[in-house]
């Protein structure tokens, strides 16, 4: 099935462009399957993705909501410099999460550019202040909020600044809303019509297959 043929790409192409043995990759997926958490983080090739765009855009200032177990937390901190100035904040509700996503990120040396911040994410954003603004931000929390996720992202984000939002394709449900209602699909495509109006980005969706099947992720740009 498709599935398995997406699945087998993802495996070959990594088998030449990924560390196989990365261990601070391979220990949050692990604590996140023995703790019981869902599988539900980024693949190896889009935390690869996540790592190489914060380089290209020579990001200092990474914003994510949504940690789980740190998997794409450590893929960002991981992108940004290593001499200070580098720093990302992860913003959790669950603090079960919260506890393991901070050991995976001490694990994989990052404690001191990476920090997690426990509570509901609409909460958090408004209590930050960030100078100088964020550079990127990812969403990837609840898709019943990611409108007014982007809206608060948007705020503490510098002009020219990036916000990428995650699973906005859903195995094409998205795209058809009289057969698919629920929230998950309904709250991207509440960020999608806002979007259709918003002058001060632009935006494209690019469409993803692989081990985590057919999705798709939304990358805005801010003018
Ligand atoms: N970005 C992670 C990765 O790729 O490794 C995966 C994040 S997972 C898809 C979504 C996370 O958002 C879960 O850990 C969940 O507990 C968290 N979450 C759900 N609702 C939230 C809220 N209202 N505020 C903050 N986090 C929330």
């Amino acid at each position: 099935d498709l599935k398995e043929i997406y699945t087998r790409s993802d495996h070959y192409h990594n088998s030449f462009l990924l560390d196989p043995n990365d261990e601070a990759l391979l220990n949050a997926e692990k604590t996140r399957e023995e703790e019981g958490l869902m599988p539900i983080a980024v693949s190896p090739a889009m935390g690869k993705f996540l790592n190489l765009i914060v380089k290209s855009i020579s990001a200092k200032r990474v914003l994510e909501i949504g940690t789980l177990a740190g998997y794409s937390t450590i893929c960002l901190a991981r992108g940004l410099p290593k001499d200070g100035t580098g720093k990302l904040i992860s913003l959790e509700l669950e603090e079960k999460n919260a506890e393991i996503s901070r050991k995976n990120i001490d694990k994989a040396g990052l404690s001191s550019i990476a920090q997690v911040i426990v509570g509901p994410a609409i909460e958090s954003l408004k209590t930050l202040k960030p100078d100088p603004p964020f550079d990127l931000t990812f969403i990837d929390a609840d898709k019943e909020s990611n409108l007014e996720y982007f809206i608060e992202a948007k705020r503490l984000l510098k002009k020219g600044g990036v916000i990428i939002v995650d699973n906005v394709v859903r195995n094409g449900q998205v795209s058809d809303p009289s057969t698919y209602t629920d929230s998950r699909s309904e709250g991207v495509r509440r960020l999608l019509k806002f979007l259709k109006d918003d002058k001060e980005v632009e935006c494209t969706t690019i469409q993803t297959v692989g081990e985590k099947n057919h999705d798709g992720f939304l990358y805005a740009y801010i003018i």
